[in-house]
């Protein structure tokens, strides 16, 4: 008897809101690789994976899940994973990384599915039905299936092959929007016009899917910050997706904009022009009744969030908030910020004990770097979170 597989396949990224989702992996990399901000996928070959190999890695998963519901039995926790069984099944240095994935997405009780990779739309219509039907069947404890696509792709795809996806078991798409400006996007090779991600959104809000936008402050560099913000909030608005969210621009020095940025054609915006581009990006988003959100680590203003348009006067005031911080006050803010102390500009007055010792770590660093140095050490730890 062959044994049963307890591991499957999984790809490097998710969303920041999937963090707590399962993660099966549909198809390998992406298809265009060729964004010049984008880290995640270069020098990765694109790969379509089959239907047998995708059915193979969903039995493992629920191989994997009926084992530790059985460990569950067994320590008297009738099949539900509490602290004693996540912590039994994450002190077993013989499970894999895809088991422990599955223990902490039954610890945390989500229901949601997230299907990695970066372009799961491109695959085969039949496929993509066929392998959702069996997942949906496997797991019927899921709620939420999401994947990422590009518009390109959907663009492509026929109205009627996206409403079969739907009912087969996709709830969300996101797409790495990123700016709305015909010239940003093709600055940054994104391959994909501001008219395209519009028929995109439309198309795939037609079919009945929930529709997640990413949108990347700073993108537009100091040349063309005012465009971006404002051509993206004009796009957003004519798209009206069910998400907004906000995932700010970093360059390290593995991604193709870095060679820009150290040729000096590409300069990238300060915190404080970052905090200006957001305030005039929000300020333009109109007639939309999206649900703003700047869950990621890269962001500065984590509170610029909410339901438009009722709570579009509050993250504007975020963003008030910071740019009328005293600079010494504003330095304090991001210093706390990057290195995950503060998600607010109210932590300042909340936490004064947390503000003196980075005032202190600000005055050492600047004693023996100077401002270069303080910025270095941000830089740093924004990174960090790439
Ligand atoms: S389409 Fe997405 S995953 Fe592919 S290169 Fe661009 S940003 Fe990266």
């Amino acid at each position: 008897m062959t044994p049963r597989r307890l591991q499957f396949e999984q790809g490097p990224i998710r969303p920041p809101n999937e963090a707590q989702s399962l993660l099966l992996r549909f198809t390998r990399n992406c298809p265009w690789n060729q964004c010049l901000f984008c880290p995640v996928y270069k020098g990765r070959a694109f790969a379509l994976r089959t239907v047998a190999e995708i059915k193979t890695d969903i039995e493992a998963a629920r191989n994997i899940a009926d084992e530790i519901r059985g460990v569950s039995q067994q320590l008297g926790c009738e099949g539900t994973v509490t602290d004693r069984v996540i912590s039994t099944v994450l002190s077993n240095p013989a499970h894999s990384g895809s088991y422990r994935s599955v223990a902490v997405w039954m610890y945390y009780q989500t229901g949601a599915c997230f299907l990695q990779d970066a372009d799961n739309l491109i695959m085969r219509t039949d496929d993509m039905v066929e392998m959702l039907t069996f997942l949906r069947r496997t797991f019927p404890e899921i709620k939420r299936v999401t994947t990422y696509s590009r518009s390109r792709t959907v663009t492509r795809k026929p109205a009627d092959a996206l409403k079969r996806i739907r009912e087969a078991g996709l709830d969300r798409v996101h797409i790495g929007l990123e700016s709305g400006s015909d010239a940003v996007l093709k600055l940054m090779k994104k391959g994909v016009t501001a008219d395209q991600h519009v028929e995109a959104g439309h198309r795939l809000i037609e079919a009945g899917l929930e529709l997640s936008e990413y949108v990347m402050p700073g993108l537009g560099g100091q040349d063309l910050w005012r465009e971006h913000a404002v051509e993206t909030a004009r796009v957003l608005n004519r798209i009206n997706p069910h998400f907004i969210r906000l995932r700010s621009l970093r360059i390290p020095a593995r991604v193709p904009l870095h060679a820009r940025l150290e040729d000096g054609s590409f300069r990238m915006l300060t915190d404080d022009m970052l905090a200006e581009e957001i305030r005039v990006f929000i300020e333009n988003l109109d007639g939309v009744t999206s649900t703003v959100a700047s869950d990621h680590m890269m962001n500065l203003l984590e509170d610029v969030s909410g339901k438009l348009p009722g709570d579009k006067p509050k993250m504007l005031e975020a963003v008030r908030a910071y740019q009328s911080l005293p600079e010494p006050d504003r330095l304090v803010f991001r210093v706390g910020r990057r290195g995950g102390a503060f998600r607010s500009v109210r932590d300042l007055a909340r936490d004064p004990a947390t503000c003196r010792k980075i005032r202190s770590l600000i005055d050492e660093v600047q004693r023996r770097e100077g401002q270069e140095g303080v910025e270095r050490m941000i830089a740093e730890m924004v990174d960090q979170s790439i």
